[in-house]
């Protein structure tokens, strides 16, 4: 029976939260782990889409764009074009609307090992266009004092969803973002968040680190730029416990 790939959706309504930066770095260090690795972005800010690549492009996945190489190996990418605002408006009035990314991934899901889907910050069309595409989500938390609240918000909107469609969606993890090393508050936020979530919760936390934004801004994931700062080993950390976690352990099943 053919492998179809896990849909990765990385979501949070709040904006800031590293939404971005983990879907381009965990993207990047499967890419290197020898995954073949799809990277959508589902944001019209595009900015995966220029952390990734250098163009800047028309078409967005529900225009028809296809992939593209991105500086990272073993990594493509779907990008947000300047399309997206208007498509967003298309879909959220368009009978079934909300089940057209779900529809343009099933063929990719043959030819990648993983794809991972960027979101922006809120809950409308666009994410909800990602949960019912997802098999599983990702939540970027900043270690900070009002983390939980979007994500019980989030959550919510999960179940809102499960009552009208059948999600295929698991909570894959969360992940503690953007932590400054040492902070009482940081520690504190990673406490509560565990002993709430437990093992949904990745043991890798990314530390606020500079490098992240730095490397973004050359259109480089962290393994091309700075692959020994402290955010990168972060991130390789979590992308192992990623792909344990997904059952992405063997061998790419893709032909090169
Ligand atoms: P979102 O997609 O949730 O809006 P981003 O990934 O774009 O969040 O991150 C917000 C800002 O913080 C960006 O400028 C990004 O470069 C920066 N950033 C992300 N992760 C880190 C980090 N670990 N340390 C420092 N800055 C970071
Ligand atoms: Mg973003």
């Amino acid at each position: 029976m053919e492998r179809l790939a896990p849909v990765l959706v990385v979501s949070n309504q709040k904006g800031g939260v590293g939404k971005t930066t983990t879907v381009v770095n965990l993207a990047a260090f499967a890419g290197l782990a020898g995954k073949k690795v799809l990277v959508v972005d589902n944001d019209p800010q595009a900015n995966a889409s220029s952390a990734l690549n250098k163009t800047a492009f028309e078409h967005s996945i529900y225009s028809g764009a296809e992939p593209v190489p991105t500086s990272a190996d073993g990594v493509h990418l779907v990008p947000s074009g300047a399309d997206l605002a208007d498509q967003e408006r298309r879909l959220a009035g368009a009978v079934g609307g909300s089940l057209a990314l779900r529809d343009r991934l099933k063929a990719h899901r043959v030819h990648f090992d993983l794809i991972v889907v960027d979101c922006p910050p809120n809950l409308t069309c666009l994410p909800t266009n990602a949960l019912l595409a997802a098999t599983h989500l990702l939540v970027p938390l900043q270690s900070e004092y009002f983390a939980l609240e979007g994500l019980s918000q989030l959550l919510a909107h999960v179940d809102g969803l499960r009552q009208d469609h059948e999600l295929q969606l698991n909570l894959c993890g969360i992940l503690l973002t953007m932590a400054t090393p040492g902070s009482p508050l940081a520690q504190g936020v990673e406490a509560e968040v565990r002993r709430h979530f437990g093992q949904g919760v990745f043991d890798a936390v990314i530390p606020r680190d500079e490098m992240a934004a730095v490397a973004s801004s050359h259109a480089r994931a962290l393994p091309d730029h700075d692959p020994l700062c402290p955010a990168a080993l972060a991130y390789l950390a979590a992308t192992r416990e990623l792909l344990t976690r997904l059952g992405l352990t063997t061998p790419s099943q893709v032909p090169a």
